[in-house]
Parts: structure tokens; C-alpha cells; sequence
């Protein structure tokens, strides 16, 4: 089999509620591979708030896609080597990880459609059902509509949610949490992210105030650059740290691990060079005991979660307008059942790629 085209296309995607709060739209770079005897993948990777759509793009079709074409793509391995080793002046982080991801996603998709199976069974599967847990809690939200949007998900079965705490002021993080404690009871267990925005002294202040509500993890504590600040905050709190969505590569998550900087360990899928990389973050961190929980895209993290004996939870939040993707996985008292249709299992809705064309 030999790849002989490989399709890009930008979207400009409005978000819906409540992703619509921080951001008004996301961009979606899409990659197409097709092989002679008609094989074709999908992948995406997504630009939230829109920034840097076009420079992902631009970096696949002039870098990396010279490097497949004409390639035989069941060469996953070797192919992703290529790609990542393809560029000395440019290290595979920020964009330049989304890019890998997007042909990286494609190529397992391709691979799998032409063994006939969904990638968790292709990998060696350990679950066909993954709990997952209800996500957002944005700070403009009043306390009355964080409780109701929790309860939404705990109404389809979440045994767990996550909030952001964002206000500067701690006092009013631990109030918003408590109030949420209180409204849910012991049943439904929390979470909560701090998307980088304390320095460690605020972090480690913040989460003495949250000690009391038997937290699942703290998330994302201080800036994601800056390993060495995660574990300082890591060892000095007692609540389990988890981080991730913003590294890249099995090199960062090793440095997070040996350094005990999070006992959750949670990359994107379509930032963290693909699923090829994705895999390698999770059996590490099964190495060092460590559970890994992705970050948003859970119709791609499913089949990672279905196929790592140290996957936790999916996380479960609407980013998908309801005409973009066919195949998309629903909740279902709690969990994703993982679809058994081949390769991920998703492809881009009839006349979405003209209504969201950029
Ligand atoms: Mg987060």
C-alpha cells in the first residue's frame, strides 16, 4: 500500500456552550490520507480559540507531508520517526506537536479501517467501557449555575466533575467549591484545574484551603513549562497533583514523572504528537505506577483509555457541534461505551467541511 494524497483543510468552528465562555470559536486543521486500493484516514488536531490554524496547516503541507507521500502507511512507527526527526531547526512542541498529531491520528486510522478493527482491539484492548467525568465549571459562571451544570452530568451518571477555580482571590475558589460540596454531597467526588495560573506559593496556599474536600486532583497548578515548580507544589500539598495537557512529548512526561510532579498524568491526543506518542506517555507512566486521564478530544482518548491497564477517566465535555463529526460516542449512565466501528471511529459530518470551511 502506498499513500498517494494527503488533504488539508482548515475550519473556523463556533464553540458551543459552556466551551463558548472562554472561547468563541476553535479552530479544527483536518488532514485527509489516502492510500492506492482506496484506503483513506482522518485525523484533526484543534486549535482552541482559534490561534494558529493556519501556521499548523502551512507546517504540514510544506514539511511533513513530503515525508509521507508515497510511503507505505501501515509504516506507522517509522513513518512518525520521519516526521519527528524530519526537522532540526524546530522541536516537535506547540504547533509543531499539533501537526504530528493531525497525519499521526490519520495514519492509525487508516491502519486500522484496513485491518478491520477499532484501535483499542488493534492495541490489545483491557475495557470497552470507560467512566468518564463532567467537565467545566468556568469562573464566570454564578455559584447557582456551576451546581445546576454539575448536576446535569451527575443526572447522566458522572460519579465525578471538575470545576476551574480562577479568581484570584482564594477565599472565593473555596467558597465556590464548598458550595458545590455541599449542593452534591459524598457521592460525587471533584476535581479542580487551575490552567496555570497561580505561581507555586499561591498554589500551595490555594490548595491548603481545599485540603478538607477530598479533591480527585488539582490540576495544572502553575505554568506547564515549568516541571521543576509542578513537583515543588507536588510535594508540598496534600492533594494529588495532575498535569500534562500542555506537554508534548514522552521526554517532558518523563521529566514529569522522575521528578513526582503529578500523580494523574493527562496529554492531548491531538497536541502530543498523535496516539503513537500518546501510547508511549501512557505505558510510562504505568511504569511508574501513574494513572493517565487525556485531555478534552474523548472520542479519540476512548481508545487509549480502552487499551492502557492504567487508564482512569475520560474527560466529558461538549466541544463538538452537532454537525461536524458522524460517530461521535454519547455518555451513558456515566461512561463511553467505545465504538467498534474501525479505526477511531469518527469522520467529518456530510457538508460540514463547506459550512466550516474557513
Ligand atoms: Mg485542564
Amino acid at each position: 500500500m502506498k499513500i498517494i494524497a494527503i488533504d488539508t483543510l482548515l475550519l473556523r468552528v463556533p464553540t458551543p456552550h459552556p466551551i463558548r465562555l472562554a472561547f468563541a470559536e476553535n479552530q479544527l486543521v483536518i488532514v485527509t490520507i489516502r492510500a492506492d486500493e482506496g484506503a483513506t484516514g482522518f485525523g484533526y488536531t484543534i486549535a482552541f480559540g482559534g490561534g494558529g490554524g493556519e501556521a499548523i496547516q502551512s507546517y504540514i503541507e510544506t514539511k511533513l507531508k513530503p515525508l509521507l507521500l508515497g510511503e507505505d502507511p501501515h509504516f506507522v512507527e517509522r513513518l512518525w520517526e520521519r516526521m519527528y526527526r524530519g526537522d532540526r531547526g524546530v522541536r516537535r512542541v506547540g504547533l509543531a506537536g499539533y501537526a504530528v498529531a493531525a497525519l499521526d491520528i490519520a495514519l492509525w486510522d487508516l491502519v486500522a479501517k484496513a485491518a478491520g478493527l477499532p484501535l483499542f482491539k488493534l492495541w490489545g484492548a483491557v475495557s470497552d467501557r470507560i467512566p468518564a467525568y463532567g467537565s467545566g465549571g468556568y469562573p464566570m459562571y454564578p455559584v447557582e449555575e456551576l451546581i445546576a451544570e454539575a448536576q446535569r452530568y451527575v443526572a447522566e451518571g458522572c460519579q465525578y466533575y471538575k470545576m476551574k477555580i480562577h479568581d484570584p482571590d482564594p477565599q472565593v475558589n473555596r467558597r465556590r467549591v464548598e458550595a458545590l460540596r455541599k449542593a452534591l454531597g459524598d457521592k460525587v467526588r471533584l476535581m479542580v484545574d487551575v490552567n496555570q495560573k497561580c505561581n507555586v506559593l499561591g498554589a500551595i496556599r490555594q490548595a491548603e484551603l481545599l485540603e478538607e474536600f477530598d479533591l480527585v486532583w488539582y490540576e495544572e497548578p502553575v505554568l506547564a513549562d515549568d516541571i521543576a515548580a509542578c513537583a515543588e507544589v507536588a510535594r508540598s500539598i496534600r492533594i494529588p497533583v495532575a498535569t500534562g495537557e500542555n506537554n508534548y512529548t514522552r521526554f517532558e512526561f518523563r521529566e514529569i514523572l522522575e521528578r513526582k510532579a503529578a500523580h494523574y498524568v493527562m496529554p492531548d491526543i491531538c497536541r502530543a504528537n498523535g496516539f503513537s506518542e500518546t501510547m508511549k506517555i501512557g505505558h510510562l507512566a504505568g511504569a511508574h505506577q501513574i494513572a493517565i486521564s487525556p485531555h478534552v478530544p474523548h472520542e479519540l482518548s476512548l481508545h487509549v483509555l480502552g487499551a492502557l491497564s492504567n487508564g482512569f477517566l475520560a474527560e466529558y465535555i461538549d466541544w463538538v457541534p452537532a454537525d461536524l463529526f458522524e460517530g461521535m460516542p454519547h455518555c451513558e449512565d456515566g461512561h463511553f461505551r467505545i465504538p467498534d466501528r474501525p479505526g477511531h471511529g469518527i469522520a467529518l459530518a456530510p457538508g460540514a467541511d463547506k459550512k466550516y470551511r474557513v
